[in-house]
């Protein structure tokens, strides 16, 4: 059974055991935060590594921590190797590091010890991982000196004799060097010396010799760092040494839990230190120690006291904290995210839901790890989700749902990453991240809280201090629930996308009621998804939820209900990561357009306003208008009539109108209206669809790929919009297009037409405008059915520019009779207006007839198919009102033109009108 909101609040808070003084506290920061979240308003984050600062909901954190990651992280692809066969046929139990960092010189010197158990002997040499560039000075097996060997970025420690499966063998390596690939870096910080590292996913062999494998995690590991003087260092576990002689200063560190290699760390600063306290529900308190730098600690001070209760909030859904005796803490880095070392987050931004997140890895990602990064959905799909789940915590179910609706990805590729060295594809915050969060949420949803929770905790504890894969979770939730989720795993972890449902429902009386019979079909083309499925119905008399179980590609479903039914919601509580969608039954078509805004009018102000203050998305043309959003607190520009209605836009309105513009952004819950809205079908009975958006991977679900014949490629940021097509104009930016989509510009359908493609910075070009008519148009009118799709955000292209053009798509490839609007209306000017050519085919003289609003330089050209210009009929001054020219036919040479398309192109200031003319013999 689904949870339901009641079942989602956090009951285990509070019947977790706390004092009377941390009970106190939690309610009162819970107070705090509901005021917050009330006044919420979207945050500017730091400048991602490649993209300027970004307008986010701050709990919107995912794509930036996987941006810092993949960025920062984006070259050890040669590092990403398999263990050996030497690797495999032993298991690391303990490493000890001590190491000398010098920041003058950027380097490391130092012994690093390793004792391993034979797995399958003889073993008579170890091979470690250390980046070529390292030098090894010596090596010791069994504390005697030993012979050793580089190979690449491996060496090799001969022992001292052969050693049988079972015994254990000591190796030491004693080496220097220049640390490269950004796993250890030197920097400073307000002027003073910083020393950080950030070893994942294969950077710790960069700085020091292990097995690197998170496969194989050593069981403890003892670390003693020497640095510059006034440097303190903070690091794995419980530090217990920390002298400074003046010229260099030494902790030593101690830390007795199995840890991964990518998870040992050290970062180094003039650190202003403090320690809070974390009460567990047995047991004393634990320290959690926060390094900050100093110019930091308003910002820090907002939210690491929050962070025992954090802890708290996790520990009672996932069991304890997994280090407790010895500590939590963070230390200050510059890297733009966080990076959830073991004990000891390193922290480079105070936003409390990039802290929760890092809070949340200490269970999920290194109590428990991704066996390999194949797996990483593991750990960063679990703490993406404990974002929500602090939220939860803070805020209730509502803040709960919120949260992960923000996570949600519609696009394609799989959350199981296929190419472990591909370290871009390892930190998608699409898949790992958003994707990879709704896992667990779904699994909440279908097996309700109790048992959820506990199976989660079963997978703890059964992988506790270890590695886990994909199979691993299955087969622990499985054994735990007795349900069968081998269909769930595979699905959604090893294939595409999410269903795509349409639901139509009819009624009848029945004894005893009515019943309902709910018909779902799932239309995405890629596979059929087995889900149970919530289905809530409302009569007079209340609300019935029954949960169906979906595998089809339509299924219908008789759902017994006491009273006439009034409405029927498929997952209303969104605990499926899909789209529903209530057909257009009966459209009338008799409308011409129907503008849609997309745009939060709280978080870009100004911005959108202004595009709708200069028509820039729909022109001279008459319009209704549907928001998304609530109504904007200035009231609307006066350029839109007043709106229809908010959200999503319901069949019977979607049915009126010959045409949808649709103003996308994917912010704040436009995705929503537009997936909850008919498209699909409106299309396929003969409606036309303009979409302009950023993040057009969301909005466009396979099927529309596909009926748009293209495909996505990576690539987010638009640098250039150029026309593709005669009668289309390139589109000046005004501002950063990112987040933003381009597509293959090869083709799969014949009736696809490329209009515009990004050239600068792409190579090949790519395409950002696309547009399709099918043949056979729409089942209710024939000449519909037309989709055209223009990625980047509306409100940033150049808005003369994209005026023209939409005009020119709704005139000439929409090919819909539209209504000019306000003509004659005091205080506004005509409109420039180009008729249908007459006739139109033609075998001989067509005349042309067009109007200027004012008087200007007119410019009237025939263009062939291909764009080249045939001939100019019209270029100079021409005075305001409607004139007439005639084309007979020749070329600018006097020789006849031959039969086939041409394009009539009106250009008065920049102001472009095309018309088609069909020349025949
Ligand atoms: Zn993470």
């Amino acid at each position: 059974m689904p949870g339901t909101a009641a079942s989602v609040r956090p009951s285990a808070l509070a019947t977790h055991a706390l004092s009377g003084a941390l009970v106190a506290l939690r309610a009162a920061a819970a107070v705090a935060v509901l005021a917050a979240s009330a006044a919420a308003a979207p945050i500017k984050f730091p400048a991602t590594p490649d993209g300027a600062r970004e307008v986010r909901d701050e709990r919107d954190v995912s794509p930036y921590l996987a941006a810092w990651k993949a960025s920062n992280l984006g070259r050890a692809r040669a590092l990403a190797t398999p263990a050996s066969a030497n690797q495999t046929a032993y298991d690391v139990h303990h490493y000890d590091l001590d190491l000398t960092f010098t920041p003058t010189a950027q380097s490391v010197a130092g012994t690093v010890k390793v004792r391993a158990s034979v797995l399958a002997g003889p073993l008579a040499e170890i091979e470690l991982d250390l980046a070529a560039n390292m030098v090894v000075d010596a090596a010791t097996a069994a504390g005697a000196p030993a012979a050793f060997a580089r190979s690449g970025d491996r060496v090799t420690v001969q022992l001292d004799r052969a050693y049988q499966t079972g015994e254990i063998a000591e190796v030491g390596v004693t080496y220097h060097g220049i640390p490269s690939g950004g796993s250890l870096v030197f920097t400073t910080y307000y002027g003073r010396r910083l020393v950080w590292s950030l070893s994942e996913p294969y950077g710790a062999r960069t700085w020091w010799p292990c097995k690197d494998q998170p496969a194989d995690k050593a069981d403890s590991v003892d670390l003693r760092f020497t640095v510059p003087t006034g440097l303190i260092a903070a690091s794995n576990g419980t530090r217990t040494e920390a002298t400074d002689n003046g010229t260099v200063a030494v902790s030593r560190w101690r830390h007795r839990y199995p840890i991964t290699t990518y998870l040992v760390s050290i970062a180094a600063y003039p650190y202003a230190v403090s320690t809070d306290w974390y009460l567990p529900a047995a047991g004393g308190p634990m320290p959690i120690d926060f390094y900050n730098v100093p110019e930091s600690l308003a910002g820090a001070n907002v939210v690491q006291p929050k962070v025992k209760d954090m802890l708290a909030a996790f520990a009672a859904r996932f069991g304890e904290y997994p280090f407790l005796a010895e500590k939590y803490g963070h230390a200050e880095f510059t890297f733009g995210g966080g990076m959830e070392h073991q004990t000891c987050t390193s922290l480079g931004a105070y936003i409390e839901y990039i802290v929760a997140h890092e809070a949340a890895h200490q269970w999920w990602g290194d109590w428990v790890t991704c066996r390999d990064f194949h797996h990483i959905w593991i750990n960063e799909g679990l703490a993406t989700w404990s974002e929500a789940l602090w939220a939860e915590a803070t805020g209730g179910a509502a803040a709960y749902r919120n949260d992960l609706a923000f996570n949600r990805y519609f696009g394609p590729g799989t959350i199981h990453v296929p190419d472990a060295a591909d370290e871009a594809r390892i930190f998608s915050s699409n898949l790992s991240y958003n994707k990879g969060s709704w896992v667990p949420h779904m699994l909440r949803g279908m097996l309700g809280d109790s048992l959820f929770f506990g199976a989660l905790r079963a997978f703890g504890q059964q992988f506790a201090y270890g590695t886990a894969t994909t199979e691993d979770v299955r087969d622990a939730f499985e054994a735990h629930t007795g349900w069968d989720l081998d269909a769930f795993f595979q699905q959604w972890i090893y294939g595409e996308r999410y269903p795509a449902y349409r639901a139509t429902w009819t009624s009848a009386p029945a004894p005893g009621g009515h019943d309902v019979t709910l018909t779902l079909v799932q239309t995405q083309s890629g596979q059929l998804f087995t889900m149970p499925v919530p289905v809530r119905v409302t009569t007079a008399s209340g609300e019935t939820t029954f949960v169906v179980r979906d595998s089809l590609r339509a299924q219908t479903f008789v759902l017994r209900v006491p009273d006439e039914p009034r409405a029927v919601a498929v997952d209303p509580d969104q605990w499926i990561l899909r789209t529903v969608e209530t057909p257009v039954t009966s459209p009338s078509f008799d409308r011409p357009v129907l503008l849609v805004n997309g745009v939060d009018w709280a978080t870009y102000g100004a911005e959108i306003t202004n595009a709708y203050a200069n028509r820039a998305f729909w022109g001279d043309y008459a319009v209704d208008f549907w928001d998304c959003f609530a109504a904007p607190a200035g009231g609307y520009p006066a350029s839109l009539p007043a709106p229809l209605g908010h959200g999503a836009v319901p069949p019977e309105v979607m049915g009126r109108y010959r045409n949808v513009v649709w103003v996308g952004n994917h912010l704040g819950g436009d995705l929503d209206a537009w997936q909850s809205s008919p498209i699909l079908s409106y299309l396929e009975k003969g409606g036309n669809v303009l979409l302009m958006s950023r993040m057009g991977d969301q909005f466009l679900p396979d099927t529309l790929l596909r009926f748009l014949g293209v495909s996505i490629v990576p690539g987010t940021t638009l640098y250039d919009c150029v026309a593709a097509r005669p009668g289309l104009t390139n589109i000046a930016r005004t501002g950063t297009q990112s987040a933003c989509i381009v597509l293959d510009t090869a083709r799969t359908q014949p009736e696809t037409q490329l209009l515009w493609r990004a050239e600068q910075n792409y190579a090949p070009h790519r395409g950002i405008g696309f547009f399709r008519a099918p043949a056979g148009g729409g089942t209710q009118r024939a000449q519909g059915g037309r989709f055209a799709f223009l990625s980047g955000r509306p409100y940033r292209w150049d808005h003369a520019q994209l005026r023209a053009n939409v005009m020119t798509l709704l005139d000439d490839w929409f090919l819909e009779p539209l209504d000019l609007a306000g003509a004659g209306a005091p205080g506004r000017a005509l409109a420039l207006a180009f008729g249908a050519p007459q006739p139109n085919p033609s075998a001989g003289e067509v005349a042309l007839h067009f109007t200027l609003p004012r008087a200007g330089v007119a410019r009237l050209e025939l263009l062939d198919v291909a764009g080249r210009r045939v001939r100019t009929l019209r270029d100079g001054w021409s005075g305001a009102g409607t004139h007439e020219a005639r084309w007979d036919g020749r070329d600018a040479a006097g020789r006849d033109a031959p039969a086939g398309l041409y394009w009539a192109r009106l250009a008065l200031d920049g102001e472009v009108r095309v018309q088609r003319i069909v020349r025949v013999r």
